[in-house]
């Protein structure tokens, strides 16, 4: 019998409502013929709310605590849901992250799935049971629970589906499926039938929120198929996989953008070998990500290096900063958060020139000031002020071809 590991995001259970929704569609698939294991994230907000409610106690809380108070709003959800599924008459049982063998490195608040110990998810399927996964959570090998990151539901749905062979991982969203954009800003996004992970990947770090980067990764890595849809109609949504139909013939596949950079600007650095060692790898070690690099070269034996990260790293680089310009003998550093950055994304860019260009013409057209460049073989990244964010998305959205001529109405 095929297995099907299906996720289901916050919205999609949301209330009381829409986790009776969410059981129709799990016992529907259950009595297709499948074997089904069933990932589900918090209820609507919850996450945020547990967060408010930490800082409300504390200003600086605890990681492992966080941890351990953020894991509970899965745990709230996969009971009600398996509660819902016991009503309609199906065999069901619900696990935390650590009851179904899901073992993560003790990196709190953004942990790595290590490996998956199946043993008991297989036995509750034989045993003709609907298993219900809490998303988002693992345990260390010390027993301490982690968290996977915001959005990590995917990941865990993902990662299961890779540690069960199963036939495919739907991932149910309030979207149907993965657009050129983010669908709630550009409303005539065009919806992809399919993209390749690298593709997925790239919007997904780049910034559409729609599956968490990692999930992306363990997908390409252990060969998942994924199928992104909405968990409000029947339609097809988005597949991804190794090749994509419209690989071929499309340069650009998509636009991501990212509210959430900061941009760092250190002044005056000596020109001298190890600063650039000095400045990254002080970061590196307190697990700060850093984004687009430049280094500018000014007159005489000074330059100046300007990068940037995301927000949520923002208070904390900066304190790492101002001890690192003293050691290398910068001048100042300083941080502008009023910033966006916005890419285009697309296999096709690797055999296409002039896709910079092209990209670079559009927004002079808008009057936008690109602030700084980043490129791979796959994606075209530039800053801008966020203010001009959204006029760069749709005019990028209108040069490459990617809206739908009608426009679609979301939940
Ligand atoms: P869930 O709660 O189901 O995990 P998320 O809010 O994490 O859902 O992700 C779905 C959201 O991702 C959509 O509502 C949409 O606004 C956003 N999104 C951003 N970029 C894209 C994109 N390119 N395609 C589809 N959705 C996107
Ligand atoms: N509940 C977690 C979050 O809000 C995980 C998830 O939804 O995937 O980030
Ligand atoms: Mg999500």
């Amino acid at each position: 019998m095929s297995i099907i590991v299906q996720k289901f995001g916050g919205s999609s259970v949301a209330d009381a409502e829409c986790i009776k929704r969410v059981a129709n569609r799990v016992v529907e698939t259950k009595r297709k013929g499948h074997q089904v294991v069933t990932v589900v994230s918090a209820m609507g907000d919850s996450t945020d709310h547990l967060i408010d409610l930490a800082k409300q106690v504390s200003k600086n809380p605890s990681v492992r605590e966080m941890d351990m108070l953020l894991s509970t709003g899965e745990q709230v959800s996969i009971s009600l849901l398996a509660m819902a599924i016991h009503a309609l008459g199906e065999p069901v049982i619900s696990l935390t992250g650590p009851q179904a063998g899901i073992k993560t490195d003790g990196v709190f608040s953004k942990a790595r799935i290590m490996d998956i110990t199946s043993s008991r998810l297989e036995k509750e399927l034989d045993e003709g049971k609907i298993v219900i996964v809490a998303g988002f959570q693992g345990i260390t090998i010390d027993n301490d629970i982690t968290t996977l990151g915001r959005g990590g539901s995917d990941t865990t749905a993902v990662a299961l589906a890779a540690a069960l062979k199963a036939e495919i991982c739907e991932i149910y969203t309030d979207v149907d499926g993965v657009y050129t954009t983010d669908p709630r800003l550009v409303k005539n996004a065009k919806k992809l039938n399919t993209i390749t992970y690298d593709e997925m990947l790239e919007l997904a770090s780049l910034g559409a929120q729609v599956l968490q980067p990692r999930s992306v990764e363990f997908g390409k890595i252990h060969k998942v198929k994924i199928h992104v849809r909405s968990s409000f109609n029947h339609e097809e949504g988005t597949i991804v996989q190794e090749v994509s139909d419209m690989e071929n013939d499309i340069v650009v596949s998509g636009v991501a953008f990212d509210k959430k950079s900061v941009r760092f600007t250190v002044y005056d650095v000596p020109d001298r070998p190890g600063v650039a060692k000095d400045i990254f790898k002080t970061l590196a070690d307190k697990s700060i990500n850093v984004d687009m690099i430049v280094q500018i070269s000014r007159e005489g034996s000074l330059n100046d290096i300007t990068f940037t990260l995301d927000r949520d790293q923002m208070e904390e680089a900066l304190r790492v900063m101002k001890e690192v310009i003293v050691k290398i003998g910068a001048k100042d550093v300083t941080c502008d958060d009023d910033v966006a950055k916005v890419s285009i994304v697309g296999a096709g860019m690797i055999t296409n020139f002039g896709v910079a260009a092209d990209m670079f013409d559009a927004l002079a057209e808008e009057k936008i000031n690109i602030e700084l460049i980043s490129t791979s073989e796959i994606k075209i990244s530039v800053l801008v002020r966020k203010d001009q964010c959204e006029k760069a998305v749709r005019k990028l959205i209108d040069k490459f071809d990617l809206a739908e001529d009608s426009i679609k109405s979301i939940e």
